[in-house]
Parts: structure tokens; sequence; C-alpha cells
């Protein structure tokens, strides 16, 4: 025995695969079996064309979709439906709308017996972390797209589950929005110890976000590549525009993109 074990995952997929039945009958065999462990606190960013599995993982991580073979756990113990423990962020806003931004942020908190006043420290100190402070009190139609999105992510931030699954949360979002929520969410990531499983068809957004990119391909979808990010800047992540000048992160793109087209 050594004294650093490696700590257990957090997530662990063993042999999971997926194949879909349509409605006309046909097999879609959309996952290949499938192995991938997730140490605690890893950003792990997953990259691929469109219709590669991605959805598909993460549904299956999530507890959404019971796969077809293999076993997905969390840690150690077979996921077998949505847990309180694993957040997810979907690529579209789905706030409630006769709520206000700081009741769909504390909603989940109110189902899980959380205090009054707890809830609204927490709710308040998530929304000044994304960057909505003063819109607490509005309802969700008054944000605009992007700020919906944002007081999406400080719901599920404020439920503090150890693992937040993120279905191309930026896709829709204005550069500058995008931007500045990807530094946002880093920084919660780090501060906070969060375990990440983020979806992406964006490679630059894949190398600056992630300690590990895996790019997967299509039919039936598989890991072609995993690979850690390792960057001389990664202290330095924040600085956005410097760190995707560097020669080793613009050699990692094109790496990943090599990946993804072959
Ligand atoms: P991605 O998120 O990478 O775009 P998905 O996981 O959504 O990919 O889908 C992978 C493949 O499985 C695609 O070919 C898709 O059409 C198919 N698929 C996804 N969900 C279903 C379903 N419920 N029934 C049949 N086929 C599906
Ligand atoms: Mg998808």
């Amino acid at each position: 025995m050594t004294d650093h074990a490696d700590p257990s995952p957090v997530v662990s997929l063993e042999g999971v695969s997926q194949r879909y039945i349509t409605d006309s009958g046909d097999v879609v065999h959309a996952l290949a079996e499938t192995d991938l462990q997730i140490p605690e606190g890893q950003f792990v960013c997953v990259v691929g064309p469109s219709g590669c599995g991605k959805t598909t993982l993460l549904k299956i991580i999530a507890g959404f979709l019971d796969p077809t073979g293999g076993t997905a756990r969390y840690r150690g113990e077979q996921i077998t439906k949505p847990g309180a423990e694993r957040g997810v962020v979907f690529q579209q806003p789905n706030l409630y709308p006769w709520y206000s931004v700081r009741d769909n942020v504390a909603l989940g908190m109110r189902m899980h017996g959380v205090g009054t006043k707890e809830r609204s420290a927490k709710a308040q100190r998530y929304l000044e972390l994304v960057g909505l402070a003063d819109f607490g009190d509005a309802k969700p139609y008054e944000l605009s797209g992007g700020m919906q999105q944002r007081a999406q992510i400080a719901r599920v931030l404020a439920n503090e589950t150890s693992v937040i699954l993120m279905d191309e949360p930026f896709g829709a979002l204005d550069a500058i929005t995008r931007a500045r929520l990807q530094a946002d969410l880093l920084h919660i990531q780090r501060a906070e110890n969060r375990t990440v499983f983020f979806i992406t068809h964006d490679v630059d957004e894949a190398v600056f976000l992630g300690d590990r990119v895996v790019v997967m391909s299509s039919r039936p979808g598989r890991v072609v590549l995993d690979q850690d990010v390792e960057l001389s800047a990664k202290a330095g992540r924040m600085l956005g525009e410097e760190m995707r000048r560097l020669p080793d992160f613009i050699e990692l793109r094109e790496r990943i993109a090599a990946a993804i087209e072959h």
C-alpha cells in the first residue's frame, strides 16, 4: 500500500454502451463500449461531432438513461436514477417563469429542506458569482438569454452538488458572454473543487476549460482520444486571451481538432 493511494473515481463507466430503438424499429448503435474514470475535482471536456453520443453519455451519468450495456457508477455505487449529488446544466435555460430569479436559484435548496435564511444567503452568493447580484428580484423574462443561462448555472451551483454535468451550456451565447462565463465557471470549479463533465463542440473551449479533453467519434460513438491538458500557463488560466496564444495551447487545439476529423 502506498501512502497516497489514488482516490477512487467520482464517476466510473465500465463498458457502458447504448443502443436505441427508433419508432420505426431500427437499432441505433449510439455508444460503443466505453470506459471512463473521472477523479474528484477534475474538469473533463467532451468534444465530438454532432450525433457521436455525447448527450447519451451525459444522460447515463445523470441517471436519466439506463445504458443498454455496462455499468455507470457514482462513488462506486451503480447509477440507476438522477441524484442530488449530480447537477445538470442544459443547453437552454430552464427557469420557472413565475418565480423570481432568486427563487429559481433557491428552488433546489428549498426542496432539500434548507432553511429560509441560509437559502437566500446562498442564492445571493451564487447570483453574485455569476454576475447577477442585482437581478434576484427580476423575473426570468426580464433577463436576456445569456443572463437566464447564468441563472440556471447559479441554481445548479447553489445546490452544491459534487458533480456538475453540462451539455453545451454556452453554445447559444454571444462570444463576450461566453468568455465571461467560461472564466467564472473555472474560478468556481477551482475554488470549490467541483467535478465537471462538460460537453462542447468548440475545441478552443475544451482546451481552455478542461484538465482533460475526451474526443469522441460517431457511429457508434467511441472515445478516440483522451488527452490531459497540462499547459504551462495553467496557473494563469483566467487570462483567457493570453493563454490562447501560447504555443502549447495552439498545439493541443490542433491535435484535438485532428482527432475529431479522423
Ligand atoms: P450528441 O449529443 O453527440 O449529438 P446524442 O447522444 O444526442 O449525440 O445521439 C447519439 C446518436 O443516438 C444520434 O445518432 C442520435 O440520433 C441517436 N439518438 C439519441 N437519442 C435517441 C433516441 N431516444 N432514440 C433513437 N435514437 C437516438
Ligand atoms: Mg448532444
